[in-house]
């Protein structure tokens, strides 16, 4: 009978109904301590699911749900899951939302016999509550990912966001805006959000919290409370006052101290190593909105994954810490040229050292990812595989430091400098561990054996005692069986027994009747199986007591000497954290540098200049794309913003049919801004740009039907954010805006927020459109430039050159593109008469704004019986070329012949273009 069918308590707990088991009441009273989790219930290899957490567990892994026990004259639905497959359980319930709360056995089921008899239910306590933003565990991680626990507090009117991810300890701070908190939240993607329940209230802030409603956490106000945050940080940062880390305002010390609470209140008040919070100003970072990441594919694309998003293409790191380092630099480009400056030069550096920039990188893929390893330790939840990785971590960092010094020559730019001092210094500690540990590690400390021979006297005699009575009992078992005459008597060991004497049935009368010389039975039955019969003898049992004192005294010495290195390790947490930080800056300098050699980036100009010249300006994705698919022609374009049209133009207005590049061209620009700001080199010839404070993109048309919004609107929505908080330091692209709707009703909101933009924001900006008349608007806005898509037009096919060229576009061959796009070709020969009839009442003098009025024609023309589609014509200057070369007869030519020949087709082909 297990424990979950034992008979009903006595007395149930408060809030347990009588008559359930003793076991179920002490489910459901820890199910009752942690509502709004799923209880993972330890029991012996399972963590079990009871009652409504079975069925939604059950249908969120699809697993099998079954049925144990009653509990109040019902069945117990359940379903459990393997414990060492726990983690990718874990995994799969994080991400679908799920909250979990692991109970575990706080003692083995013979400790409990032994305490209370053979009905005393198993010690169990919760030991941890894992939630998306509390994670550690490699297996519940992306490696190259940040793992985010944000908190956002208000206090004395002010709102303020802080963050934390426990997997690496980097925490930040920041005050916020409410109008900014969307797109602090787009930057930094926290995986769960803690606010406090009075906030809910505010219907603004729970609108700007947008998609990321589904990771918010509300907490109880007291929670929030800045007066206990400032004390439980000055605990956990052991300082007498936050001052020690700059002044914080209340909103901002009580964000930290909810995250700092709510890590105590899951991790079961274990706390990680948390770094000292970074605090962030609000212009520290160019703001880029969850709608501009999202065009942009800055971290990911628009279908959600990796392969194809700029950091994707542009990342050559080669440790998980320099991956994270790199994501979080492109999420939140600098806006200081001065730091911007430091982080390019560093890059410069490695650029320039070939040699040494190929020995950091093979140094650097050595490394395994110390501040994970670090937070596991100093959560209680690492195994000698993290020690192993904070000693091979800490040596590849200072072969890191070695080479960068070695190869100093000239100097050092200050970023590698700075870093390179934060490297070395941790000897001690990996020389103790490389003594220390096995070459072979178990995953968990209680497996035991990892301990290197050598290490510790104690434990080597240990293992000697255990592995000379594994010796002795051999030398039994050759004993026994001459004291017996039984050639085939083994001495064997199964967990349920320990070690026992087997002879085959045969043999079995033999061994019971054998004395001993003082005239005892010398072998005592233990149990009879269908082949074979099984002894003891009170030597065996003296062995056996020996060799599992000695296997439980070296693994107790084992997890000693195990929390003895953990605590060396995490005892130097702060210095640790600082060489894992340096080893991933270089690894990011070292990767962008690889970026800039092998895929010729140029070093950018960044500063407080209102300027943006790019010369010869490449998108890193689509000529990374191209030239995997064996196409190597990415087509370089300028681009210069600045001053009146003369200069460039501050905005400029790119027309050209679809397919020519409009959008790859707006694109690649703003990308180059964001990857300049992030501290990389750049895809172009040269690039000088005056820092921007924001970037916005947006792309007309584009379908949010998920959010339950018409295009249109959408499109309107997010071109009001920009027109509101745009600045003269931003970069906006507009991509095609105002395509939503009926042609005149786009036109004009294009056309009044081009003005807008340039007369009153006067930001520097690039704007894509098929609206031509918006050209006109170069006639009267001085610091507004055309310029388009240069295509060619052979035997009637349109060519796209890539090419932006200064001046309008004449047409948008859009009727070309469909023809490419396979319409049938009698759908393209009817545009083409409707677009030429157009085209004929446009020549009248029948202009955009006069075209209304004569909508009757356009509809005349279309309700009227379609002419039956023109069979197709054969072009005459061709057809007049291909007679004429079938003319001839090059073998009754002279090559002078064949010459003029050639003059003469020249002829008939016509004038080159
Ligand atoms: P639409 O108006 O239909 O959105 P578009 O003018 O914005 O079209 P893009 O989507 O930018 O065109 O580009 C279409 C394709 O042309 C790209 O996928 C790419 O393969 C190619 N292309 C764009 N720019 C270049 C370039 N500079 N060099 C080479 N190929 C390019």
């Amino acid at each position: 009978m297990s424990d979950l069918d034992s008979p009903p308590a006595e007395a149930a707990p408060d809030g347990v109904p009588d008559g359930a088991t003793p076991m179920m009441q002490q489910y459901l009273a820890l199910k009752a301590r942690h509502p709004g989790y799923l209880l993972f219930f330890r029991m012996g290899d399972f963590f079990e699911m009871f009652f409504d957490d079975a069925v939604a567990a059950s249908q969120a892994l699809d697993i099998a749900l079954t049925k144990r026990g009653k509990h109040l004259g019902e069945d117990i639905a359940m379903c459990g899951v393997p414990v060492h497959q726990a983690e990718a359980y874990l995994h799969r319930l994080t991400g679908q939302g799920f909250r979990v709360a692991v109970c575990d056995q706080l003692e083995d089921p013979a400790e409990a016999k032994k305490r209370g008899g053979a009905k005393a239910v198993v010690r169990r306590d919760v030991v941890r509550l894992v939630t998306a933003g509390t994670l550690t565990e490699d297996a519940l991680l992306d490696g190259r990912a940040h793992n985010f626990l944000a908190a956002l507090a208000d206090a004395a009117g002010a709102l303020a966001l802080a963050w934390a991810d426990i997997s690496t300890g980097a925490v930040a701070v920041q005050p916020v805006a409410e109008a900014d908190l969307a797109a602090a939240l787009a930057r930094i993607e926290p995986s769960e959000i803690l606010l406090p329940e009075r906030l809910l209230q505010r219907p603004d802030l729970f609108e700007a919290l947008g998609e990321r409603k589904a990771a918010l956490t509300p907490q109880p106000d007291a929670r929030f409370s800045s007066a206990n945050a400032a004390r439980l940080l000055q605990q956990t940062y052991a300082v007498g006052t936050m001052d020690a880390f700059g002044g914080f305002g209340r909103a901002e010390t009580a964000a930290l101290g909810a995250l700092v609470d709510y890590l105590l209140l899951t991790q079961k008040g274990a706390l990680p190593a948390l770094r000292p919070p970074v605090r962030m100003a609000a212009g520290d970072v160019v703001q880029i909105d969850a709608a501009t990441r999202a065009n942009l594919e800055l971290v990911r694309t628009l279908g959600g994954g990796r392969k194809g998003a700029l950091l994707d293409a542009v990342d050559r790191t080669c440790t998980h810490a320099g991956g994270r380092l790199l994501a979080a630099r492109l999420a939140a480009p600098a806006t200081d040229p001065a730091a911007i400056a430091r982080r390019l030069d560093a890059v410069g550096h490695f650029v320039a050292a070939e040699e040494l920039r190929r020995d950091v990188r093979a140094a650097l893929r050595a490394a395994p990812d110390l501040e994970r390893a670090l937070a596991r330790l100093s959560l209680g939840r690492g195994g000698p595989r993290d020690l192993a990785a904070i000693r091979d971590g800490l040596a590849a960092a200072a072969g890191v430091a070695a080479l960068v010094d070695r190869a100093a020559g000239l100097g050092l730019p200050d970023e590698t400098a700075a870093a390179c001092g934060r490297l070395t210094g941790h000897d001690v500690l990996v020389d103790r561990l490389a003594r220390a540990l096995k070459d072979e590690l178990p995953a968990l400390p209680r497996d035991g054996d990892f301990v290197a021979a050598g290490y510790a006297p104690e434990l080597d005699a240990l293992r000697t005692l255990r592995d000379r009575s594994r010796k002795l009992i051999l030398e039994l078992e050759g004993r026994y069986r001459k004291d017996s005459g039984v050639a085939s008597l083994k001495i064997r060991h199964n967990n349920v027994l320990g070690y026992y004497i087997e002879v085959t049935a045969t043999h079995g009368e033999t061994l019971r009747n054998h004395r001993s010389d003082e005239g005892t039975a010398a072998f005592v039955h233990r149990q009879t199986m269908a082949n074979a019969v099984r002894f003891t003898t009170t030597e065996l049992a003296e062995l056996e007591r020996r060799i599992a004192e000695a296997a439980d005294k070296a693994l107790a010495l084992e997890l000693a000497l195990f929390a003895d290195l953990a605590g060396e390790a995490t005892g130097r947490a702060a210095e640790i954290g600082a060489t894992a930080e340096a080893l991933a800056a270089i690894d990011v300098a070292a990767g962008l540098a690889e970026l800039a050699a092998t895929q010729r980036y140029c070093r950018p100009t960044v500063d407080a200049s209102d300027r943006f010249a790019i010369a010869g300006g490449r998108h890193p994705v689509v000529e990374l794309a191209l030239s995997r698919a064996g196409d190597s022609g990415f087509v370089p374009n300028g681009c210069t913003l600045e001053g009146t049209a003369a200069d460039g133009g501050r905005l400029w207005l790119v027309t050209g049919p679809n397919m020519a590049g409009k959008s790859t061209f707006l694109r690649q620009n703003a990308l180059i801004a964001i990857l300049a700001q992030a501290g990389s080199w750049v895809p172009a010839d040269s690039a000088h740009i005056g820092a921007v404070d924001r970037v916005f993109s947006r792309v007309g048309a584009a379908d949010d039907l998920a959010r339950g919004r018409s295009t249109f609107m959408v499109e309107m929505v997010e071109t009001a954010a920009i027109l509101n908080q745009a600045t003269t330091r931003s970069l906006v692209i507009l991509d095609e805006i105002g395509r939503g709707t009926a042609t005149f009703d786009g036109l004009s909101i294009a056309w009044a927020c081009l003005e807008d933009l340039h007369d009153r924001v006067r930001c520097r900006g690039l704007f894509a459109t098929h609206f031509h008349e918006l050209t006109r608007l170069a006639e009267r806005l001085d610091g507004l430039s055309c310029h388009s898509m240069r295509v060619r037009e052979w035997q009637g096919q349109v060519v796209f050159l890539h090419e932006v060229a200064p001046g309008a576009a004449d047409r948008s061959y859009g009727v070309h593109v469909a023809r490419l796009a396979g319409l049938p070709p009698a759908v393209v020969a009817r545009a083409e008469q409707i677009l030429a009839l157009l085209e004929q009442h446009q020549a009248r003098g029948g202009g955009a704004g006069a075209l209304a009025p004569d909508l009757p024609l356009f509809q005349a023309a279309l309700s009227a019986a379609p002419p039956p589609p023109p069979a197709p014509q054969a072009d005459p200057q061709a057809q007049a070329l291909l007679d004429a070369v079938r003319a001839l007869d090059p073998d009754a030519m002279t090559p002078r012949q064949a010459l003029e020949a050639l003059y003469a087709l020249r002829g008939t082909a016509g004038p080159a273009d």
